[in-house]
Parts: structure tokens; C-alpha cells; sequence
């Protein structure tokens, strides 16, 4: 094998045999390398086959050397946060994966201005902003992930998202160079960017807020997490990424979204199942994987179906919300941007 290697073989002796690329990601502060690395152990659908390596990167400042590494590496790579939005096939990934998740939330304020790396998670900012008497991330509380993930995806919950207060990002580009982005030149729209290909990193984000009163903040915050709590799956027992197609665009002059969910849910979906993927009792919207049972083919056949079924009763065709990665055969859905 030659340094510029991207596949993880292993030797006859079972240690895998590192490019000179991995020596050196793996001497950066705050990462490790792990070869062959079950996509499983890091999707909150706890499927997917494994990836040639996994950079596991944690701080925002260390991100830019690592990406300049793998970009001498010759490898093709590309970023996930939380893997809460992730579906990833059954094969696994030829290419490296760079997860960028803290191990704490690494989070400063100045005035209304907050600045958070793009490793922090989404549920941290929203706390800290409540305990700081700071308002505008309110429909962030419980959403599971990273602020990168969240704004590549531009997450959102209760009519609002990301873009309504993000004011800048910065992102390593390719080559590994920090690049100032206004947060309107990140083409956001409904639950899209210009990121989602997981070529660019977030590396960090500022936000502008509103002042709130903190014990007002706190009380909402319990409450929408004890709305998530019964109407969501809870994926650390029940692996699921949320609600897997985008609602439907407005058709009338109120500009209003229509549930995915209400259309499945008249379609008969709630009683769908395919090997171990089912779809959620409560959200027809959601997939759940049973454990150990299910696979990614599963999840893909029964959200086919669900699509299939909604475009038989309506003549509409979903978008799935979930980002595919791997090989997957043709699906009935839309996937035009
Ligand atoms: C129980 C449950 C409830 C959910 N509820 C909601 C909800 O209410 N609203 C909502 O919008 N979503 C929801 N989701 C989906 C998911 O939590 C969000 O999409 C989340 O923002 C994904 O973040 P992540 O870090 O897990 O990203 P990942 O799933 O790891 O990656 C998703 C995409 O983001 C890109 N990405 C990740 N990190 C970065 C980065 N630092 N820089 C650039 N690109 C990056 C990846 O390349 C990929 O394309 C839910 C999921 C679950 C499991």
C-alpha cells in the first residue's frame, strides 16, 4: 500500500496497515483514526456498513489542519456531525469520513452575538441560550445533532430554522482554509444549503439573538422537550433519524407547508413494515430500525413504498428529508433539490 492509500486493509497479523496521512491526523490534538469503521456505531439509525476510516475530530480550531491532511492524502472524504440525519447503505463507504462532534460545547457570547463551533451540539446552544436569557433558538431545543449539521440541513422545528439567525459562518474549504461566509450567501431554504454534500466544513457559526427572560426561556424549554419526548421516537433506544421526508410546499396563498406525516398517515403508512424497519405508531412520518434486525435496505424499501403510497392516494411525490449516502437502488421519490 502507498501513503496515499484511502482503503484500511489489514495485514496478515490484523493490524491495518496507516498511510503516512493517518500518522499524521492522528498526531492533531483532539482526533483519532479508526480503520474500517461501522457506520452503525455512529448513525443514530444505527445502521450502515463500515467506512474506510473515520477521522474523529472534535475541536473547532483543529478542524482546518485536519482537512488540510486529508487533502494532501489524495483521499476523497466528507464531514458528518451527529449522524442524526443520516441513512448510510448496508455496503459501507469507500471514502473517509470526517466526524466533527465535541466532547463539550464550545460556546462564547458577546452582547445578543453568540459565537459556538460547528462540532457543539444544537440541544447545548439552545440551553446555554435559555440560561442566558437569549431568544430566538427556541424551536432548536431537543432537535438531536451538530450546529453544523443543523445548518448544512438548516433544522428548524415550529416554522422557524437556522437561517432566521445565523449571521456567518466560517468554513474550511477543500484545501483546508478558513473562509468568512455571510449566512445569505448559503443558499438556506426549507430544510436545504449550499453544504449538504459534506464537501465544506462548518467550523464555526455566529448568531444574532433576541433578549428574553431567562425563567420564560427555561419553561419553554421544558416544555418542547416534553412535546419531542411524546411525540418522537427517542433514538437512543428506538434508532430513527427523525421525520424522514421534507413536509410539501404550500399550495395556497397562506404559504403554509402540509405535513408529510397527515399525508402518509391517510395513506395507510402507520402500518407499513418492511424486515426490521417500521414505520413510528405515533408520526407516519418516522422510520424506526429495530436493532440488530434491520437494515439499510430495509429502511430504503419501506420509504419507497411510503412514497409510492402517497403519490397512488394524491398524485404528490415526497422528498426525503434523510440524506442518503452509499450505493442505493433507484427510489420512487423526488430528488431534485
Ligand atoms: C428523534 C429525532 C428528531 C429530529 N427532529 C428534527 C427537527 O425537529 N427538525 C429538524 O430539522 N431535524 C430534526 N431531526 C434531524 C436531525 O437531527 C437534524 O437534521 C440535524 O441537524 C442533523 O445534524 P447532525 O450533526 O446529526 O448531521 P449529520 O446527520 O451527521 O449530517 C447531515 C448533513 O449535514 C452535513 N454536515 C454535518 N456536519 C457538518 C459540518 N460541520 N459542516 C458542514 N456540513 C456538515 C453532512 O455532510 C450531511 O450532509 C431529528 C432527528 C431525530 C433522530
Amino acid at each position: 500500500m502507498t501513503d496515499r492509500s484511502c482503503s484500511s486493509s489489514v495485514r496478515s497479523n490484523g493490524i491495518p496497515d496507516s498511510p503516512a496521512w493517518v500518522h499524521a491526523v492522528a498526531a492533531i490534538p483532539g482526533c483519532r483514526v479508526v480503520p474500517n469503521a461501522p457506520m452503525a456505531q455512529v448513525t443514530t439509525f444505527r445502521l450502515g456498513g463500515p467506512c474506510a476510516w473515520r477521522v474523529d475530530c472534535s475541536e473547532a480550531d483543529r478542524v482546518a489542519e485536519v482537512v488540510a491532511v486529508l487533502a494532501t492524502s489524495g483521499c476523497t472524504w466528507r464531514v458528518m456531525g451527529s449522524g442524526s440525519n443520516l441513512l448510510v447503505s448496508d455496503a459501507g463507504l469507500d471514502q473517509v469520513i470526517l466526524r466533527f462532534v465535541a466532547r463539550h460545547p464550545d460556546i462564547r457570547r458577546e452582547g445578543l452575538w453568540v459565537s459556538v463551533g460547528g462540532s457543539t451540539l444544537l440541544d447545548d446552544l439552545a440551553a446555554f441560550c435559555a440560561r442566558e436569557g437569549l431568544d430566538g433558538l427556541r424551536f432548536a431545543n431537543g432537535i438531536p445533532g451538530t450546529v453544523g449539521g443543523a445548518i448544512a440541513g438548516n433544522a428548524g422545528a415550529f416554522g422557524e430554522d437556522m437561517a432566521g439567525v445565523l449571521v456567518q459562518v466560517d468554513l474550511v474549504n477543500r484545501e483546508g482554509r478558513v473562509v468568512h461566509v455571510s449566512s445569505r450567501d448559503l443558499g438556506m431554504g426549507y430544510r436545504r444549503s449550499s453544504l449538504q454534500d459534506g464537501a465544506w466544513v462548518v467550523s464555526q457559526a455566529v448568531f444574532q439573538l433576541q433578549p428574553g427572560p431567562p425563567e420564560q426561556l427555561g419553561s419553554e424549554r421544558e416544555r418542547i422537550l416534553s412535546l419531542r419526548r411524546t411525540k418522537h421516537p427517542d433514538w437512543r433506544v428506538c434508532p430513527t433519524a427523525g421525520s424522514f421526508f421534507r413536509n410539501l410546499a404550500p399550495t395556497s396563498a397562506a404559504g403554509v407547508r402540509q405535513a408529510a406525516g397527515w399525508f402518509l398517515e391517510q395513506a395507510g403508512a402507520k402500518s407499513f413494515r418492511e424486515g426490521g424497519a417500521r414505520v413510528f405508531e405515533k408520526h407516519a412520518n418516522i422510520i424506526v430500525a429495530e436493532p440488530g434486525v434491520a437494515t439499510a435496505e430495509d429502511v430504503r424499501r419501506l420509504a419507497n413504498r411510503m412514497a409510492e403510497a402517497v403519490y397512488a392516494k394524491f398524485g404528490l411525490r415526497l422528498h426525503p428529508e434523510v440524506r442518503l449516502w452509499g450505493n442505493f437502488p433507484a427510489n420512487f421519490w423526488d430528488t431534485s433539490e
